[in-house]
């Protein structure tokens, strides 16, 4: 694969080196052994058997959560795919600047330019509403493993095995959700192919901006201080969820009223220093502790490089778009900032899994697993066979990868060809019953899966996705002999690969129809006839890839089966070898982590202080994006006018807080405790060599970054004059 082009050349996918290999270079790792400290995203189950008072925490268990009676945790919702929390009893959430991005992006024009200026609404009525976006409320949880579980006998194909346990999962939902009219329930997988929740959540449909800084303060720093401490960026923002009149969740309305949640976080205006005790509570997305070196390898030889790839020519190719055309560089901002995102992201991580040895660490371990294993009869009865199978998943996915990850990824970044894949998936699917319907197209998740088909519309640039289409086609036209796609290769032609995918690129560009959302609206559950009888080059293009596409479906799912089972008893016997019950892998769900506010040592001879002031804002302000520091900050920082906000012992005001937390993507928004459950800061990062605690955790590296609540709040007051807000929060004056 691979294709060179005008904005840069990207990477292979390599053979790599077998798992053997892997395990010799573990021994040679092994005699630097990592120090291991403790780490843990509690889920609410474990919270009862903490000791916080051990931890410094003035606050008992019961008070973050007393199942049936609830606690702190009931300030902490979701926010799309973040997490924020409740700070006001009028329905008031703190969150991150990049988590309600989207909300300013979405209402931005070029004349109208929320994300360079800021949003802030002078009162109520003037909140800025944010289709899609939903807040969500954790109400319950209960154990349904022994149903997710039951009648799945060992003889099982992992195929039945996977389609048996999603089967499960959507029944469990569907009745749950007979029971609590108004509620969605969930299923999450604490650990593979061995325990199960059922969460049951408010949904809040209505949520409104209230104040999004500028991007200068937003985002100060850009993709140059992303992922990197020190940092010096006011990533927070101020939304609201709304409710009907009666109080319960309901679509946008003028006519709907604040929320009043059931518990709202108490601000504290003092913060904390250096070595004090914090917590966070939040809704972490996915780590990857419990697996075995064959995932490891898989994703640092051939996923991540791959997609890191991709994203950095894709990033480039928007970028240059935009410098030409400024409203659809408002359209591409959120795409080019998410994908730089996780470009950076596994840029890092790549480089701590090489720094580290992580790969050949696990490999060594996973030979040590296998004597263990062999060692003992009964162990050798239950997992003798377990990591080959494991390693064999992973032979068989490295020999698909080419062509596993161009259908993905060419369904992910070329917009027209997944709009028009969503319109035949939903046709055919929404004539099947609701339960053995693909989860997109179930009744309960219709409408969101309509509206953000619709809204991959709005953010459509035609030149970007003309050009992806293009690199997608030109890596098929390299896919080897065993893998190609018929429906590209029909398209190619013989001899002149490119001259014919311009053709194709010009002729269906010119004639779809598919840009047109009120068509693409009408279309979106349209019955199979009517839909094929549409004459569409998008459409005609999806129809063709279906097999491509069903083929790779039905190879994931088998592997799917086979993973779930196979991690369910990797993680079952590793437990038996370090001797350790483990903390199930972020998934999602409420967590619960602690530690201090601490610096750490990124290099050698290095030492990095956990706070930063503003003076570090001034010190890297340049004029210039990503550092335009506004005028009215230089202004107050000339005068040293930082109110009651100024840190007592630092003098100054403090930025930007570090400490030793285990969190990941998803944490974003979260709220920074202090010892007695106040907030001191808003999470929304990890430094550059933290990334790879996904994978491993580790005192020495693992560091978290917060907003500190006292430059939220001199923003807010002071810069903004955002005073209701400062009102709204209780703090009292801040000057
Ligand atoms: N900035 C991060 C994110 O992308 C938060 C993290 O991963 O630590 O969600």
């Amino acid at each position: 694969m691979a294709a060179t082009n005008t904005t840069g050349t990207r990477a292979l996918i390599n053979p790599r080196p077998g798992i053997f290999a892997l395990a010799l270079a573990a021994v040679l790792f092994l005699s630097v052994p990592a120090s291991r400290a403790d780490e843990g995203m509690y889920p609410l189950s474990e919270i009862g058997k903490l000791n916080l008072a051990a931890h410094g925490l003035k606050l008992t268990a019961a008070d973050i959560f007393d199942p049936g009676k609830g606690g702190l945790v009931d300030a902490i919702v979701r926010v799309g795919g973040c997490t924020g929390s409740f700070v006001s009893p009028e329905g008031l959430i703190i969150t991150n600047h990049h988590c309600a991005f989207g909300i300013v992006q979405q209402a931005s024009t070029p004349d109208r330019d929320y994300i360079t200026d800021g949003f802030f609404a002078p009162d109520g009525r003037a909140e800025l509403p944010a289709p899609g976006l939903t807040i969500r409320i954790t109400d319950s949880y209960t154990d349904v493993s022994a149903e997710v579980l039951a009648d799945l006998p060992d003889t099982m194909d992992y195929t039945a095995r996977s389609e048996a346990i999603s089967r499960r999962m959507k029944e469990i939902v569907a009745r749950a959700e007979a029971d609590h009219p108004g509620k969605r329930a969930d299923v999450s997988e604490m650990f593979p192919g061995k325990s199960y929740l059922l969460f049951i959540y408010t949904y809040l449909r209505d949520v409104r901006a209230v104040y999004v800084p500028p991007r200068s303060v937003g985002e100060f720093g850009g993709e140059t201080d992303n992922w990197v401490w020190p940092r010096h960026t006011g990533d927070f923002a101020f939304v609201r969820a709304y409710v009907g009149p009666d109080g319960s969740p309901a679509d946008y309305s003028p006519d709907n009223v604040p929320y009043k949640p059931k518990r709202f976080l108490k601000v504290d205006p003092a913060g904390v220093e250096d070595g004090d005790n914090v917590f966070i509570l939040g809704y972490p997305g996915r780590t990857y502790r419990h697996q075995s070196s064959s995932f490891l390898a898989y994703e640092e030889d051939v996923r991540m490089p791959y997609v890191a790839d991709l994203y950095r020519w894709e990033i480039s190719v928007m970028e240059a778009l935009g410098d030409e055309d400024p409203a659809g560089a408002i359209k591409m901002s959120g795409r080019i900032k998410s994908l730089s995102n996780v470009m950076k992201n596994y840029t890092s991580k790549l480089q701590g899994m090489a720094r580290l040895g992580l790969t050949a660490e696990r490999a060594a371990e996973d030979s040590t697993l296998t004597a263990f294993i062999a060692a003992d009869p009964a162990l050798a009865a239950r997992y003798g066979d377990m990591l080959d199978e494991l390693e064999r998943v992973y032979v068989s996915m490295r020999q698909d990868a080419d062509l596993s990850l161009t259908l993905e990824y060419m369904n992910r970044s070329v917009v027209m060809l997944s709009v028009a894949r969503q319109l035949l998936e939903a046709s055919d699917e929404m004539l099947k019953p609701d339960i053995e319907r693909r989860s997109p197209y179930m009744e309960r998740n219709l409408r969101s899966t309509k509206t953000s088909l619709l809204r991959s519309l709005r953010e459509y640039v035609e030149p970007a996705d003309q050009r992806f289409l293009r690199e997608f086609f030109l890596d098929a036209s390299d896919l080897d002999v065993n893998h190609r796609i018929g429906a590209i290769d029909s398209r190619l032609g013989e001899t002149n690969v490119e001259g014919a995918i311009d053709e194709f690129i010009s002729a269906a560009y010119g004639s779809t129809r598919l840009t047109d959302s009120a068509f693409v609206a009408n279309c979106f559950g349209m019955a199979p006839d009517s839909l094929s009888a549409i004459d569409d080059p998008f459409l005609k293009l999806a129809a063709d890839l279906r097999p491509a596409y069903e083929a790779e479906r039905s190879r994931s799912v088998e592997r799917r089966g086979a993973l779930t089972k196979l991690n369910g008893e990797y993680a079952e016997a590793r437990e038996l070898l370090l001797k350790k019950d483990f903390i199930p892998d972020a998934n999602g769900t409420l967590r619960m982590t602690f530690g201090s506010i601490k610096g750490y040592t990124p290099a050698d001879a290095l030492h990095a202080e956990p706070i930063t002031t503003i003076r570090g804002v001034i010190e890297k302000t340049t004029g210039r994006e990503p550092f335009n520091t506004p005028a009215k900050i230089v202004e107050l920082y000339g005068k040293k006018d930082y109110g009651r906000l100024a840190s007592r012992k630092l003098r100054t005001l403090p930025v930007c807080l570090l400490y030793n937390l285990d969190t990941t993507g998803g944490n974003s928004g979260s709220p920074l405790l202090n010892a007695a459950g106040d907030l001191v800061g808003v999470n929304f990062d990890r430094a550059y060599g933290a990334t790879i605690n996904d994978f491993a955790w580790d005192e020495s590296y693992s560091r978290s970054i917060a907003v500190d609540i006292r430059y939220v709040l001199w923003m807010t007051a002071k810069v903004a004059g955002a005073n209701r807000i400062i009102g709204e929060l209780g703090v009292g004056p801040v000057d």
